[in-house]
């Protein structure tokens, strides 16, 4: 794996450019047509069939597969399991090379998540529309666009290069955004790659880290009743004290950040969120129960489960009245090597495709990546609106995106 990659024949490069130019209009519909697919977590099937489908016509030996929850539960740096996974499974094709080569997997998440406003959209959240030069959508950026980018990428490359010696891994994973245990699982089912690309949005630039990450649910307790017994506080103020309480974790965390990866990149890179609140059913009824949804970040320095201790520990300590629970993520922060064979190789494709100096970044959020041990990166199209209202892809650097892809990859398993 540190053998640095041999540039690839002048002929071979355009034939590849012309293969992945003459797929353009293909690309846009296959991210269309994924984004059509409303794959909330738990409704996945849709879009995995179609690129099911779409892998076995490119004679990509396809199947699937399933996160064991148990197993899952046990593994300290899995997800917790959002839903159960009986009918809802990771897609993995595999297209092998002649041998003695490098092997290459390419991987995208195909879950999204929840609109909250659609009427308050431009575009619809599920039609795909095309304006402006970008294509409108959930998921649309974060990441159907960067999945079908994969998926062109892999079938250019088994098409335009059946002789390579190494493989191709290509994988449409479920639960990215709720926990990682699509991609985790994927890896333990042995589908593992000597480098990975993941097409998550990265505005072209060479992403190679990500923060920690844990997600907390704080419950308030109370009896409930007739407001006429309501004193002067109640279970939102137990659960603001609880927040605050978790807002000065993130203070310490981030003043100023101990991880330097993560400091070079944001002055507040370990960011708390309360995404979602929950409770109460009438104005003049005190509450049984008022929660609130926190997602924390963290840098290197600490482990998920200390993480948790210290949200355990903050929340005891502020008031008696709130308990708990953690859900979805025990995500590692991570960051991968930005130089090296497999970032040289993305680099060099960029160079041709994009005809600019690439850059490297890390994210101050977390991605499938950080299961990843040997060389990775994430490198995907200019998005925006991630997780907001009217999501978008940027069409021109989609392209841009499947060709460099496309590259890389040839030049790596050649
Ligand atoms: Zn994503």
């Amino acid at each position: 794996m540190t053998e640095p990659t041999t540039p690839l024949p002048a002929q071979l490069e355009t034939a590849i450019r012309t293969a992945v130019e003459a797929r353009k209009e293909s690309l846009f519909e296959l991210t269309a047509e994924l984004v059509r697919q409303q794959t909330l977590t738990g409704q996945e099937e849709g879009a995995q069939r179609i690129i099911d489908a779409r892998l076995r016509a490119a004679g990509f030996a396809v199947e699937r597969v399933q996160p064991d929850a148990e197993a899952a539960l046990a593994d300290p740096y899995a997800g917790y399991p959002a839903l159960s996974y009986e009918g809802r499974s990771s897609v993995v094709g595999r297209s092998p090379g002649s041998g003695g080569g490098r092997s290459l997997h390419l991987n995208g998440h195909v879950d999204v998540v929840p609109v909250e406003r659609p009427e308050e959209w431009a575009h619809d959240p599920w039609g795909a529309e095309i304006a402006d030069g970008r294509l409108w959508g959930r998921g649309s950026g974060d990441m159907k666009a960067g999945l079908a980018a994969c998926i062109v990428a892999a079938e250019v490359v088994a098409e335009v290069c059946p002789d390579r010696a190494g493989e191709l891994i290509v994988s449409s994973v479920i639960e990215e955004e709720t926990g990682g245990n699509g991609m985790w699982s994927v890896l333990r089912a042995g589908h593992v790659g000597d480098a990975t690309v993941f097409g998550e949005p990265s505005d072209l630039c060479l992403d190679h880290g990500g923060t920690g990450v844990v997600w907390a649910k704080l419950t308030a307790h109370s009896s409930s009743g007739h407001a006429e017994t309501a004193k002067r506080s109640g279970a939102f103020e137990e659960l603001a004290a609880a927040v605050a309480a978790l807002r000065r974790l993130e203070k310490e965390r981030n003043s100023p950040p101990r991880d330097p990866a993560f400091a070079a990149v944001s002055d507040w890179p370990f960011g708390t969120s309360i995404g979602k609140i929950e409770g109460g059913v009438w104005t003049a009824s005190t509450p049984e129960r008022l929660a609130a949804h926190a997602r924390i970040g963290f840098g290197r320095e600490t482990e998920p489960a200390e993480v948790q201790q210290e949200v355990v520990e903050a929340v005891a300590a502020a008031t008696d009245q709130v308990t708990v629970e953690f859900t979805a993520f025990r995500a590692r922060a991570y960051c991968h090597d930005s130089t090296g064979p497999w970032p040289d190789a993305v680099a060099a494709a960029h160079r041709t495709v994009v005809g600019t100096e690439p850059q490297t970044t890390i994210a101050t959020a977390t991605a499938d990546a950080r299961y990843i041990t040997g060389p990775s990166l994430c490198y995907g199209p200019i998005t925006g609106n991630l997780h907001g209202r009217d999501e978008w892809v940027d069409l021109a650097s989609l392209e841009q995106v499947a060709g460099v892809i496309a590259l890389a990859a040839a030049a790596w398993t050649s």
